[in-house]
């Protein structure tokens, strides 16, 4: 057996949250064969098996989690052509910019978004009008319980915002994407890299201790878009109105829950301004989502996953 199973792991610093307790059993995957091991194991031990990548859009409760936690940690990539191969444990920066310095790119906008590929395609993780979704051909992925391995297609995955087919199929690991790029100048590429992320920085919408957007931005009735668009100046795409907006609007923007607050410069971004349990987390979440629904009448539903067993 080539795994190194601990026990008893904390989980805060793995989660950009920096909240919670530790893992019951922990296991640091780097290959198919070895999360199929871990499977394994936790099946054996009779406990569930919660898998994890980069930890930036999760919520780890206070007691921690009594399961075999799988770290997906499949860190290999190559490129062949205008084509990227990647484990799905790759830091979805560290692709880009590789892929940049190969001369290939058209997902800049996306740098800086903090975690795994992996992570990045379940959730169909977006910045500046740009969704993950438009670059794989192909996705391969695990199944937690018969060891299945299968390849998706693009199409397969049911993409939409902020979804796939792997979020209501928690039960599919994903392992490896396979992406298209276009050919790009290096240094345009490189530089729209900088670009996106100072910009990120001036925005405060990164290096903070949260899990990014802890909502996701709903469906709003006609009144509301209406009154969205004429403040704005903008469209709202897809009928849809930032959940900070929202949350600003209905006066909760600062807000607090022992220590974590809906933050001051983008308030759809619950902060741990240190200290702060997975209970404050999740108290502010609700007293929020009461605000809103109380004054528009929008019932808002998290982006950020809470863990449970
Ligand atoms: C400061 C900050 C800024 C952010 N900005 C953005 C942003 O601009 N746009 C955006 O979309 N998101 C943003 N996020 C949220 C987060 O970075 C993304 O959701 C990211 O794609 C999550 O990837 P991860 O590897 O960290 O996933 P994790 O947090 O580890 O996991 C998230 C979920 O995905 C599942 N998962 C992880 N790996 C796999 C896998 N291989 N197969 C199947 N399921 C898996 C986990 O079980 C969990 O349910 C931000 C977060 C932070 C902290």
């Amino acid at each position: 057996m080539t795994l190194q199973m601990q026990e008893n792991v904390p989980l805060a610093p793995l989660t950009t949250f920096k909240i919670g307790g530790p893992a019951k059993y922990f296991v640091e995957a780097h290959s198919e064969d070895e999360i199929k091991e871990a499977l394994a194991v936790a099946r054996d031990k009779s406990m569930p098996a919660i898998r994890m990548g980069g930890g930036s859009n999760v919520l780890v409760p206070d007691e921690g989690l009594n399961a075999f936690v799988v770290f997906i940690s499949l860190t290999d990539f190559k490129l062949n052509g205008n084509v990227l191969e990647a484990g799905a444990g790759c830091n979805l920066l560290t692709l880009i910019k590789e892929a940049s310095q190969a001369g290939l790119g058209g997902w800049e906008k996306l740098a800086g978004i903090p975690g795994t590929i992996g992570g990045a395609v379940r959730g169909n993780a977006g910045a500046f009008g740009t969704e993950i979704k438009d670059f794989p051909v192909k996705i391969r992925a695990l199944h937690s319980v018969t060891a299945e391995i299968k390849e998706f297609q693009n199409a397969g995955c049911d993409f939409a915002y902020r979804h796939s087919f792997f979020k209501d199929n928690p039960e599919w690991i994903i392992t490896n994407i396979t992406i298209e790029l276009q050919t790009a100048n290096r240094e345009d590429g490189i530089r729209l890299i900088e670009e996106t992320i100072a910009e990120r920085e001036r925005r405060h919408l990164q290096n903070v201790q949260a899990a990014g957007s802890y909502f996701m931005n709903p469906v709003a009735p006609a009144e509301v878009v209406a009154i969205f668009e004429k403040e704005k100046g903008m469209k709202a795409r897809e009928g849809r109105v930032p959940a900070g907006w929202l949350i600003e609007k209905a006066g909760m923007k600062g807000a607090k829950v022992g220590g974590a607050i809906a933050s001051l410069q983008h308030p759809n971004y619950i902060v741990n301004e240190g200290g702060a349990t997975a209970r404050d987390v999740k108290e502010l979440a609700e007293k929020i989502k009461h605000e809103v629904r109380q004054q528009f009448g929008i019932q808002l539903a998290e982006e950020a996953v809470v863990l449970v067993v």
